[in-house]
């Protein structure tokens, strides 16, 4: 093309790729409904202020990655990188803790990261997610893996396999940072440039380092579990209970560490087979510290985003073919200009009871508009033809078997629900 492409690492999704993202987001609502959560619609971009303070300065996300600006005004705007932290100020901001506790909300919608694109990463991509705010029971971090589980199941995925860790809170993960700094202070001239500088600012982070020569250091390190005071001990613990009780399998990983720094006690993350160094479909876990840290009072929250790109590139690699539904019932086909207004008449009609039609315009060859209606999907062709149109009728094409049957136009415009017209979809 001559011309402008869209940027870097970010895409355009186009009619038949675009429904099977409606299929997504329609099993997301349901799914989210039946244990339920509401959706929340929060802007794409908030003052910077919130993400750096909300993320932490000491993130990837923040040091590198975020889409920032100064707006006309003079004022520091972020393009939202991540999902919660916009949903905790909402919930600060109209005073949702004056209703019933915890509330459940879900969200879904493009992030804007400055990463290095690659197959499963872009610029550009879309999570969605669920955040309950008002609770620190640990029955609200296991609804919360179950209603990642369960979205994905009903998606088509097999083989999901869960992750967790406890992080700890304010009052344990000090003396694990201390414990951690001083295992790693004789080896720092040999991890990575990063860790170095992460070592002083979040040496937890170095836990996440893909590096070989951080992960071979890394081998003896200790870990969070012995650290953790006897609540988040406790809370952890009943979490993982309930998680067996309902026959779901885990796996515990002291190295998970997640790339925000909200997070307290659980975190998790879902993991898809097959998927290469960006496996993990969806991350979550709980932040009781947030909302403090945005200006907000105390309140206990979890949650978890999921990456819908990824999710698609999952189901795909699984050749897991979504429902869709058929994209046209019909098409209008037109022989002998005479016929132009009738067949207008009966697309309309067709239309207001309900059926998906399109209808020829550009005085075609019968041949060549069964041809288009072919391309485009039709599962019928109604031909109206000046010599039909003599006798008040119309045909109908059965373009599944190819099959033909005379009708009478006040029927088709009338009740084309009696004829064999049925939509065909699933
Ligand atoms: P995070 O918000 O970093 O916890 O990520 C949650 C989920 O969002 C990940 O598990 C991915 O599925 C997805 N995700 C994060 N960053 C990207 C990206 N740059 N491109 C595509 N998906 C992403």
């Amino acid at each position: 093309m001559s011309g402008i492409s869209a940027p870097r690492g970010t895409k355009d999704i186009l009619p038949g790729e675009v429904e099977k993202w409606q299929y997504m987001e329609d099993i997301v609502r349901r799914v989210c409904a039946r244990y339920g959560y509401r959706e929340i619609r929060t802007p794409l971009f908030e003052h910077t202020e919130l993400f750096q303070r909300g993320i932490g300065e000491a993130t990837d996300i923040v040091e590198k990655e975020m889409y920032t600006f100064t707006d006309r005004g003079g004022r520091s705007i972020t393009l939202r990188p991540e999902g919660t932290a916009p949903v905790v100020r909402a919930y600060l901001e109209h005073k949702l803790y004056g209703s019933a506790q915890p509330v459940r909300l879900f969200y879904h919608g493009p992030m804007f990261r400055y990463e290095r694109p690659q197959a499963g990463r872009y610029r550009q991509f879309h999570q969605f997610g669920i955040e309950a705010l008002g609770s620190q029971d640990p029955l609200m971090d296991t609804e919360t893996i179950l209603v990642a589980l369960t979205i994905f199941e009903e998606m088509g995925l097999e083989g999901l396999h869960i992750e967790v860790n406890s992080m700890g809170c304010p009052r344990c993960r000090p003396m694990y940072r201390e414990g951690l700094k001083h295992y790693l202070k004789g080896r720092l001239d040999r991890l990575c440039p990063v860790c170095r500088t992460r070592y002083e600012l979040n040496p937890v982070r170095i836990l996440d380092c893909k590096e070989n020569t951080c992960r071979e250091e890394l081998e003896q390190v200790p870990e969070i579990g012995d650290y953790l005071c006897p609540e988040c001990r406790d809370h952890f613990e009943l979490v993982q209970r309930y998680l067996t009780s309902l026959g779901r399998p885990y796996s515990l990983n002291p190295r998970l560490v997640r790339g925000l720094d909200y997070y307290t006690k659980t975190v998790f993350e879902v993991i898809a087979p097959g998927m290469g160094a960006q496996r993990a479909v969806a991350g979550g876990g709980r932040y009781d510290g947030l909302a403090e840290e945005c200006g907000g009072r105390a309140t206990p929250a979890v949650g978890f985003a999921a990456g819908m790109d990824r999710l698609l590139l999952a189901l795909e690699s699984q050749g897991k073919e979504l429902s869709l539904s058929r994209e046209l019932d019909a098409f209008v086909a037109i022989v002998g200009d005479k016929a132009r207004m009738m067949a207008l008449k009966v697309a309309v009609a067709l239309r207001d009871h309900g059926f998906r039609v399109e209808m020829e315009t550009e005085g075609r060859s019968l041949r060549a508009q069964l041809k288009t209606a072919d391309r485009l999907g039709a599962a019928h062709v109604i031909i109206i033809g000046e010599e039909e149109l003599g006798r008040n009728a119309a045909v109908i094409r059965n373009m599944e078997d190819g099959g033909q049957q005379e009708v009478p136009l006040a029927q088709l415009i009338e009740s084309p629900e009696s004829l064999s017209l049925q939509k065909i979809s699933g």
